[in-house]
């Protein structure tokens, strides 16, 4: 990136009313068919223009092409069966219906390859594609083929690489992998978290990011943030391998989160996605808000490698909150900017 503290979102962004009902996470599609596909390529282009309009330098689809981080991508992969669900905890915090592996997990068929060509066609500005990291897919399933989360993550990492090389083959600058369940299995991240998501991005030459955040601000996670106490430390247990290791830039949630912010020392030398909007609440961060957030964070990261970003994606947001956040984003960025002139 050229531009000092290049503005991006961590991820989605609210759906139009005509594709999936609004500030409803995991909505189902209004549409079917080819009526779907075109209804995602022109919410793709309307969210690519708001956030264009806000001024934001790394654009994505806003996850108009998919309906569930992580699902949306298994549903494409082959030894999955989808019909005979079993009940899973997600993250050890809330139950969820998931997918089973029966057989050994394959890609059929490239994922997002078309509709990030797609975006890449209507822009010359950098873009950023996300998908899954494999700890947080494994998470997201119940194993009844392989038996080991460590094998099946394994076999994830693989399928990722082949995806995000066809990725970076369309013109996608940067890869980022969410993997929020980096935040909780801390031991199983020291021990092969990182290296499965290492493998996931072995061979490429754009940039690679990881997303790793608090979630959405949905009832089981704003519960759950409730009894990590007053300072949440859950980075402090996995920032001194990802600083060893070879991605490139760390997402991570800081505006009003108890996360202490001089943990970011940890990663020292790795770009930093700095989340500087609260995807949990409707209200409005203020230009001087989200300033204020990127000069805390100017402590322990290079401005070279600051990146301005929101917490979290904001599918659940009201269209037009979404849109005053991003803008916020855009303007804070431009104080902090000015004064580093
Ligand atoms: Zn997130």
């Amino acid at each position: 990136m050229t531009r000092l503290l290049p503005t991006s979102t961590a991820g989605s962004l609210p759906k139009p009313s005509w594709l999936a009902q609004p500030q409803t996470l995991w909505s189902p599609w209004k549409l079917a068919g080819d009526e779907l596909l075109a209804g995602k390529r022109d919410a793709l282009k309307l969210s690519l223009h708001d956030q264009l309009s806000a001024g934001i330098d790394i654009v994505s689809d806003g996850e108009q092409t998919r309906q569930h981080f992580v699902t949306t991508f298994i549903e494409h992969l082959g030894g999955v069966d989808f019909e005979n669900r079993k009940t899973v905890k997600i993250r050890n915090r809330y139950e969820a219906s998931v997918p089973v592996v029966v057989d050994d997990v394959v890609r059929k068929t490239s994922v997002f390859v078309d509709d990030a060509a797609f975006l890449r066609k209507q822009t010359n500005q950098p873009i950023k594609w996300a998908l899954p990291g494999p700890m947080t897919m494994i998470d997201t399933l119940y194993d009844a083929r392989y038996k080991s989360r460590e094998k099946l993550a394994w076999e994830f990492a693989k399928i990722l690489n082949q995806e995000a090389k066809e990725l970076e083959a369309a013109g996608v600058d940067i890869i980022q992998f969410d993997e929020p369940a980096f935040n909780v299995f801390f031991e199983e991240v020291n021990d092969w978290g990182v290296a499965a998501l290492e493998r996931a991005m072995e061979g490429l030459n754009c940039e690679t990011a990881v997303h790793i955040c608090y979630g959405y601000g949905i009832k089981a996670n704003t519960d759950w943030k409730k009894t990590l106490g007053e300072e949440w430390r859950q980075y402090e247990e996995i920032f001194p391998t990802l600083q060893q290791s070879t991605v490139d830039i760390v997402s991570l949630e800081c505006q009003n989160s108890r996360v202490p912010i001089d943990l970011i020392e940890l990663i020292r030398g790795k770009k930093v996605m700095v989340g500087a909007i609260d995807v949990a609440t409707q209200a409005i961060e203020t230009p001087e808000d989200v300033a204020n957030t990127l000069r805390k964070a100017l402590q322990f990261v290079d401005a070279d490698k600051l990146y301005p970003c929101t917490n979290c994606g904001m599918t659940p947001l009201p269209q037009h909150v979404a849109n005053a956040k991003l803008q916020a984003l855009s303007a804070g960025a431009d104080i902090v900017r000015r004064e580093l002139f």
